[in-house]
């Protein structure tokens, strides 16, 4: 007879023994793909990931034997093969664009009709897929297969021969067994308590409070995340659109004509010309910062963005959001509508958002509350509807958009810049530099020095573009204004290229990724109609700021005045803030951390 204690330890142990081989399989494949991670994305491998994955197979077992015996098998198929797919398309993401599977590649998936998906199959299903690390996932599961035909047998072994023999079985197996998942439930249960809540969350300032490498750790975790990310974001959409009408204006003296925001893309400040680098990345705008040339381009100096993700800086830096505030950023006005309720016309010409979605997949990321038809049709009177090879395509979509230019403008340019692949950002003309030009980099290898000249002769190629559009403004009452949505890293402070995800601060990560070159230039109309206001630009480029607060700078420039507007963070204002904690991500003080 079975003593209670056999009993309790049987009970225990039971969601194993009906699904070993599973269990097997499913634990390996955790592994494997926590591996591929750490050796292509380089992130941090902590003992504590292989354990939480053992606890979270042994509760995806648990929820197997719910089913009748009956099913049991088919559950078991579902699951794996659901479990297989994810974990093929999230080290596809992993190799393609050097993500996890997450929110943004999640919209991706949602967001793609058929042509779009054919495109997509085309550009990036090739061959070589084969023969990389979705490889080792496909080998995983041929195995899993073939086992499983065997597995009736495997368990016989297993199970009943050695319970016979009553050598190992039960006391050394079941007690080694009952202990590591007692070790891996001891060592995981803050982040799975931390999931659930993240699961639960009412809003995304509330999920946002959850989100840590600990706690999403596996693709299953990540697609739950990315699915209750893009339910709150639909939710938020509506609440979004309905803020909007709580805008009004309180006067309006359109002290500019034309109001240029140029929005660059993953630009490494250490890597302009403007800054102090060696390489003539950006000439055209050092030369606009002489005397002698139309106009006036005045260089700040300490600016950062608020995120090292493009669709959170783009929330900040489109709403009268900051990153530090309580309140909902769906509560808060757009800048575009509160521009148009002041009589401006709006235009959005994007390389990135295009509503049509048919180029990049880095088209879609955070372009949902842009390309949403309600909050797209407040936002812009005109918007361009194609992307472009290159950005320069831009400056077309300018020339044919200007006609319906009025006397007040506010014009938003959003480039593809230095996103990777740095290589497809700049035409054969604008190829500038190559590896052979960076031989004094010797902790570098001929292919990693060919990136660092693909990314420069981006940022060549960015500063013709920049320099094209300021070109345009320059006979009018115009200000244009400069700002990456973040910066990058190309084997620079550290030995590694891409962006860290939240979670992952150093010194060395939020110099690279945070901080980012920012400019202002003035038309020679606009600095002699605003004498003060170019005074108060030049004596305000030293003061730390971080854009999400830059609506603030945008509406005082332009003359607007509505409740919203706040003095204490508008730069140029001299009631500016300049002892704001910068939190970057919302959580992090970054000049506490790069000091
Ligand atoms: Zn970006």
């Amino acid at each position: 007879m079975l003593m209670k204690k056999d009993i309790i330890i049987r009970l225990f142990l039971s969601p194993i023994y009906d699904n070993v081989v599973f269990f097997v399989f499913m634990y390996l494949l955790g592994v494997v793909n926590s591996l591929i991670e750490f050796i292509i994305l380089g992130y941090r491998l902590s003992i504590f990931i292989f354990f939480s994955q053992i606890l979270d197979v042994y509760l995806l077992c648990m929820f197997i034997i719910l089913f009748p015996i009956k099913i049991r098998d088919l559950a078991r198929w579902f699951v794996s093969s659901f479990l297989y797919i994810l974990s093929i398309v999230n080290i596809f993401c992993v190799e393609k664009f050097r993500a996890k599977l997450g929110p943004e590649i999640f919209n991706v998936i949602l967001e793609t009709n058929s042509r779009e998906a054919s495109e997509f199959w085309d550009k990036y299903i090739g061959c070589d897929i084969i023969w990389s690390s979705v490889l080792l996932i496909v080998v995983l599961f041929v195995l899993h297969w073939l086992i499983s035909l065997r597995s009736h047998s495997l368990r016989k072994i297993l199970f009943v021969r050695l319970k016979n023999k009553r050598v190992l079985y039960p006391t050394l197996i079941q007690f080694s067994l009952v202990l590591l998942i007692l070790v891996c439930c001891a060592c995981s249960l803050s982040s799975r308590i931390n999931l659930i809540r993240l699961l639960l969350a009412p809003d995304i300032s509330s999920l946002d409070k959850y989100v840590d490498n600990k706690t999403l750790n596996t693709p299953l975790n990540n697609f739950a995340f990315s699915y209750k990310m893009h339910q709150l974001s639909v939710n938020g959409l509506n609440v979004l659109v309905k803020s909007q009408d709580k805008i009004q204006i309180e006067k309006c003296s359109y002290l500019c004509d034309k109001v240029v925001l140029i929005i660059g893309e993953s630009y490494i400040k250490t890597h302009s010309q403007l800054y102090g680098y060696n390489k003539m990345t950006t000439p055209r705008q050092v030369a606009r910062t002489m005397n002698n040339c139309s106009g006036r381009l005045i260089v700040y100096e300490d600016v950062i963005s608020p995120s090292n993700l493009t669709s959170t800086v783009f929330k900040n830096v489109f709403s009268l959001h900051s990153v530090e505030d309580t309140t909902n950023w769906e509560q808060y006005p757009l800048l575009p509508v509160i521009f148009r309720k002041a009589g401006y016309n709006v235009t959005f010409i994007t390389n990135q958002f295009v509503k049509s979605l048919s180029t990049d997949v880095f088209n879609f990321s955070g372009g949902l509350f842009l390309n949403d038809s309600r909050l797209s049709q407040l936002q812009f009177d005109h918007r361009n509807n194609s992307a472009h090879r290159y950005d320069e395509g831009l400056l077309q979509d300018y020339d044919s958009l200007c006609i319906y230019n009025q006397e007040h403008n506010l014009i938003i340019f959003h480039l593809a810049g230095q996103h990777f692949d740095f290589d497809k950002r700049s035409p054969n003309s604008y190829k500038r530099f190559s590896a052979d030009d960076y031989v004094d980099r010797k902790d570098l290898d001929k292919a990693e020095r060919q990136l660092v000249a693909d990314y420069d002769n981006a940022t060549f190629y960015n500063d013709f573009v920049v320099d094209e559009i300021i070109g345009r403004f320059e006979n009018d009452n115009a200000i244009v204004i400069y700002m990456p949505d973040h910066g990058e890293e190309c084997y620079d402070e550290i030995h590694r290229m891409g962006r860290m995800p939240s979670g992952y601060y150093s010194a060395e990560m939020a110099r690279q990724e945070f901080r980012i070159p920012f400019w202002i230039w003035c038309s020679d109309k606009f600095s002699a109609n605003n004498p003060s206001l170019l005074e108060l630009i030049n004596s305000s480029k030293r003061r730390p700021f971080m854009t999400d607060d830059l609506p603030h700078m945008i509406l005082f420039l332009a003359g607007i005045s509505c409740q919203y507007y706040n003095d204490e963070k508008n730069v140029l204002s001299n009631n500016f803030n300049s002892h704001r904690v910068r939190l970057i991500d919302g959580k992090v003080d970054y000049d506490e951390l790069v000091k």
